[in-house]
């Protein structure tokens, strides 16, 4: 699905993604691993958690209190990495730091995730796009 970079769009997406958060929610049952995180100039307070099993992300969901921009973005990487390999789920993962970064990268695994990209400009939004992908990547490198 191609995203337009149309800024009316991306905004509608991030704004959707944060009132109807689908992965916002507790786990569903046992064998997930969680990590906390928060942020010193946000009101996010967040807990990631994923279930791995057989090398496969089977899901994926976060809880706690989460501005706009961690909200979204939480949420839009847990539909995106949900049914990886941790191998894939850690490279769209890298990919999307790489856009935060202004590095090169590779667009066509990011899908929504791409209306974060003019979050580098925003220096005091970066930590709060990056939150959950950052918590999701200290899990699966751990597991590896
Ligand atoms: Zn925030």
């Amino acid at each position: 699905m191609p995203i337009s970079l149309n800024p009316t769009m991306m905004r509608q997406i991030i704004m959707d993604h944060y009132e109807n958060p689908q992965n916002k929610k507790e786990p569903s049952g046992p064998g997930y691993i969680s990590m906390h995180m928060n942020s010193l100039n946000c009101i996010d307070d967040i807990d990631v958690f994923l279930k791995v099993e057989k090398d496969i992300v089977v899901d994926c969901c976060f809880t706690g209190v989460a501005c706009t921009i961690s909200t979204a973005s939480t949420d839009i990487m847990c539909n995106l990495i949900k049914g990886k390999t941790k191998n894939d789920a850690l490279y769209i993962i890298e990919q999307y730091m790489n856009m935060i970064s202004e590095k090169e990268f590779d667009e066509k695994v990011l899908d929504e995730a791409i209306v974060f990209i003019n979050t580098s400009k925003q220096a005091a939004r970066i930590k709060c796009a990056t939150i959950g992908w950052t918590a999701a990547d200290a899990i699966l490198k751990d597991k590896k």
